[in-house]
């Protein structure tokens, strides 16, 4: 396969956008290296590259484009939409019918409002859990991402003990002190948590099923502990469903697991794949948003006609009977076909699967929170991508990251996935 021409571009990027990339995860640095592809087009699970290869998509944009690329009835949405102006400025009636859309899809959504992004939501939520609770400190579980606001670029102290450290530079060490980061699905380091810090404790950041160091999820009864303990400790619990909210079902994964948050976090796939966040809870917290309440938070561009459109467009799409038991049972095939050809070929892996996303570790091990997400082999990964990379299979470049499924991914594709592991597990073990 060649990529010339992406090798060109990604030469000229260098030369204007930092890094070559405008987020860091689109460098290939998790794998080894290589030049990023630049993909002219995308059809359905389908993407074509400026040196016109194919590739079978699973990166689905890290997560937003569950319904494919370039959905008739989104581009159609958005079509329409763009002819009629993209930004207003004033309140519009899209906003009143998609936000009635999310409250019936996700019933603990009292009020929401809308930003542009997961690290807006996420922002806000804490910043609003603040203002109601009249405490500061945030706990957060290792290893999950909650977008790039200072809060939550904060890595594990040495335990449950200690505060964070910044895991950015520009991050200061004041802001780390407000974070309290301990291990996913372990009850026990929350406790303790609770117990050192408890009267101080505004909010728990909660990714329901994380997504960010692979799919994993909870423990039976760890969401349940954590909402308990931490309301009878007068805290809120927020949950970040950025990837979860309309990705395993319609809704969100707090109704897979009938639980319910006092503040929730949106964004990805509630855009159609343009940019759109959303927070949202009980009203009584929500009103201390401005202009009812003393929390600020405000945007130019939130609430805006083109992504109210698209998002609308998505979540009808989304609402088709049978749409997510199809990305399950594809999912089904594509972890059990991984498996056998595994086998066959003596590789060690271990496969994190919810309906249609998936992790492959390369491990035997069983992954249940960021230690162990990590201690896997992080150069086998690295091979394995660049080969299914050069046989048209697109995957994050990350070990971290998730194979997302769409709707459009059907078992032609899972066929010609699976012969292409099968020849990459062959080349491995060359
Ligand atoms: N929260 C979670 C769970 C995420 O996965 C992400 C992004 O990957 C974010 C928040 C941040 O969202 P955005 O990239 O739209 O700012």
């Amino acid at each position: 396969m060649k990529h010339t021409q992406s090798e060109s571009l990604h030469e000229e990027a260098q030369h204007h956008i930092v890094g070559g990339v405008n987020s860091p995860s689109r460098a290939y640095k998790g794998v080894g290296g290589g030049t990023p592809v630049y993909m002219k087009y995308g059809s359905g699970p389908y993407f074509y590259d400026v040196d016109d290869n194919e590739y079978i998509d699973f990166l689905a944009a890290y997560g937003p484009i569950v319904t494919g690329h370039a959905h008739p009835h989104i581009t159609e949405a958005i079509q329409d939409q763009a002819a009629k102006g993209v930004l207003y400025g004033t309140p519009t009636e899209l906003e009143n019918t998609f936000a009635k859309m999310l409250k019936e899809a996700i019933p603990s959504l009292e009020k929401v409002r809308f930003v542009n992004s997961g690290t807006e939501a996420v922002m806000t939520t804490i910043r609003v859990a603040r203002a109601y609770t009249k405490r500061e400190k945030v706990i957060k579980f290792a290893g999950c991402y909650h977008g790039h606001s200072d809060i939550v670029l904060v890595q594990a102290g040495s335990g449950p003990s200690t505060l964070g450290n910044p895991d950015s530079a520009g991050v200061t060490k004041g802001t780390a002190s407000e974070v309290i980061t301990v291990p996913f699905n372990d009850l026990e380091a929350y406790k303790e948590a609770l117990r050192l810090w408890g009267e101080e404790v505004a909010c728990v950041l909660v990714e329901p099923i994380v997504g960010n160091f692979g799919i994993v999820e909870p423990d039976p009864g760890f969401l349940k502990a954590v909402n308990q303990l931490t309301h009878e400790n007068g805290s809120l619990v927020i949950y970040d469903e950025v990837i979860t909210a309309f990705r395993f079902t319609y809704g969100s994964a707090q109704q897979l697991y009938n639980i319910e948050p006092d503040l929730t976090a949106l964004g990805k796939v509630i855009g159609g794949g343009l940019p759109i966040g959303a927070y949202g809870g009980r009203v009584d917290i929500m009103e201390q948003v401005a202009p009812l309440g003393p929390a600020y938070q405000a945007g130019t561009m939130a609430g805006n006609p083109l992504s109210m459109r698209a998002g609308i467009a998505c979540l009808e799409v989304l609402k088709e009977d049978g749409i997510y038991d199809e990305m399950d049972r594809l999912g089904l095939r594509l972890e059990e076909g991984i498996l056998a050809h595994a086998k066959n070929h003596e590789i060690e892996i271990t496969i994190n699967r919810l309906k249609g996303a998936l992790t492959v570790y390369f491990t035997n091990n069983i992954i249940r929170n960021y230690a162990d997400a990590a201690a896997t082999d992080t150069e086998k990964f690295g091979e394995f991508f660049h080969l299914m990379l050069e046989q048209g299979i697109n995957l994050a470049p990350s070990k971290y990251e998730a194979w997302f499924l769409t709707i459009t991914h059907t078992d032609k594709e899972i066929n010609q996935t699976l012969e292409a592991v099968d020849y990459a597990f062959s080349k491995m073990q060359e």
